[in-house]
């Protein structure tokens, strides 16, 4: 049978553009992609990206008041949402239209619609106009899942902070998870009244537990007003905002709430089931380590199949398929020793295991140290890094690496990369220390902290 098209890609975001642009540039295979909103997806539109420029605009304030201390004359007047808000739309028009020029570049055909499955072959346009395709791939993505509650009085997601008109004086932030504390930290950088509100003992469920603690102690030392057992029973909206009533029996009016309860994948009303696609217990799209479904025309990859839900994950997964599929180079995405990091204030890095995982799994010696680094301590500010190795105490290979400080994303980095390569202990610490800066005490722990 003779298809419109090799492959047809449901979704322009960071999964779905690598396989697109992988099959057609590098492989020859002819593609088509939809859609339905703007080209780049969570990661470039309302995720990462935007993120980290708001991580960046709140710094200064911080950056401020530091170089003051080593005897700058400054003096910061507020902080100008409208001014920021022109420059980051602009941005993000820019990287949207480099996102296309790559798709365009690479030859594949973009229909700026929905687009759903009808059968193991074919799609349906929101146009209603029918396209066949040898392979299909879903890369839809996620979206911030709100409880009805909140929804019902109006809370707002992520998706709204980047498109607020004006800086709220108060806001409420719910959750305890990345996005919950990245925003938390970047909102009071920026000037706004900071409340958050956690259910559990600890925010960031699933890290670390020093780093966990430590990061809820620096975001509160640097004013987020962070309630741990905490959670909204009631809510409304009122005049000059929302009136919230909590758990512990308080009550108080914000003028904005953000729900960062967590997200869900998009496959509703997209057709998979009907077509013989396995869904999941939270809709996400089951595929096995070549991101096949259960119709073997059709794969996944990225958040949509809720595996390990991080931008730079969904485009190994979509390169590997098409490189498989179209490139005879069968690959399967590399889902072990992935580093991350939240970009609170101070950053976390991670990679590997957890103290608690690791110790449930074998014997390990635990390094960490916590220090007060050069730059902020001048300043007189009382901020403490924190680095922790978790290394195996028969193989002495390290399994874990857990950074608390600023630029610990850019140290992760780094960091991941002898991890992933097998490093010992002993290999760190014949790394000799580059001085003076805050990663050489990775290559200086002496003696563990803890055996455990
Ligand atoms: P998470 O699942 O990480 O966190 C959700 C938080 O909301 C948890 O603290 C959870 O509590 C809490 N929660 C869930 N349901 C409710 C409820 N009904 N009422 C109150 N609290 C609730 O989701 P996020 O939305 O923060 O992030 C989604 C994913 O996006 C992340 O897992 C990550 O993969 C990705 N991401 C990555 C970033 C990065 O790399 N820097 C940045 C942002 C997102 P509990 O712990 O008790 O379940």
């Amino acid at each position: 049978m003779a298809f419109d098209y090799d492959l047809f890609v449901i979704g322009g975001g960071s999964g779905g553009v690598r396989a697109a642009r992988i099959a057609a540039g590098e492989h020859g295979a002819k593609v088509a992609l939809a859609e339905e909103y703007r080209m780049g997806g969570t990661c470039v539109i309302r995720g990462c990206v935007p993120k980290k420029l708001m991580v960046f605009a709140s710094s200064y304030r911080g950056a401020m008041a530091d170089a003051r201390a080593y005897g700058w004359d400054v003096t910061a007047g507020g902080f100008d949402w409208t001014a920021f808000r022109a420059k980051f739309d602009a941005e993000l028009d820019r990287l949207e239209h480099a996102y296309r020029a790559g798709l365009d570049g690479a030859g594949v055909t973009v229909h700026d619609c929905r687009a759903v499955v009808d059968d193991a072959h074919t799609v349906r346009l929101a146009t209603g106009e029918a396209v066949t395709a040898k392979h299909i791939l879903v890369a839809t993505g996620g979206r911030p899942s709100v409880p009805d509650m909140a929804a019902r009085a109006g809370a707002m997601t992520s998706n709204d902070i980047f498109k607020m008109e004006s800086l709220p004086k108060s806001v409420l932030i719910v959750g305890g998870g990345f996005i919950a504390c990245e925003f938390a930290c970047i909102l009071n950088g920026m000037g706004v009244e900071v409340t958050q509100y956690y259910r559990g003992e600890q925010i960031l469920r699933g890290f670390d537990g020093e780093a966990r603690g430590h990061i809820a102690e620096l975001m509160r030392e640097s004013g987020v007003n962070l309630h741990l057992g905490t959670d909204v029973l009631e809510m409304k909206a009122t005049d000059g905002g929302t009136w919230v009533k909590s758990t512990d029996g308080r009550e108080a009016v914000y003028e904005k709430v953000v729900y960062a309860t967590g997200r869900v994948p998009n496959t509703e009303g997209l057709g998979l089931e009907a077509t013989g696609v396995k869904l999941g217990r939270k809709g996400e799209v089951v595929v096995d380590e070549w991101s096949q479904t259960a119709v073997p025309s059709i794969f996944a990859v990225g958040d949509v199949t809720d595996r390990i839900n991080l931008t730079p994950v969904a485009i190994r997964e979509g390169h590997a398929f098409a490189d498989t599929i179209f490139g005879a180079k069968p690959t399967k995405a590399d889902h072990e020793l992935v580093a991350s990091a939240v970009f609170t204030q101070p950053e976390f890095g991670t990679v590997g295991m957890t103290e608690e995982a690791a110790r449930d799994a074998r014997p390990i010696d635990v390094y960490a140290t916590s220090f007060r680094p050069m730059q902020s301590a001048f300043a007189g500010r009382a901020d403490r890094v924190m680095m922790k190795l978790i290394v195996c105490a028969e193989t002495r290979k390290v399994l874990g690496c857990h950074i608390v400080a600023p630029g610990a994303g850019e140290m992760i980095q780094l960091a991941a990369i002898a991890i992933k390569m097998g490093a010992t202990k002993e290999d760190f610490d014949r790394t000799v220390a580059v001085h003076p800066v805050m990663a050489e005490e990775l290559v200086t722990l002496r003696k563990p902290v803890r055996t455990a």
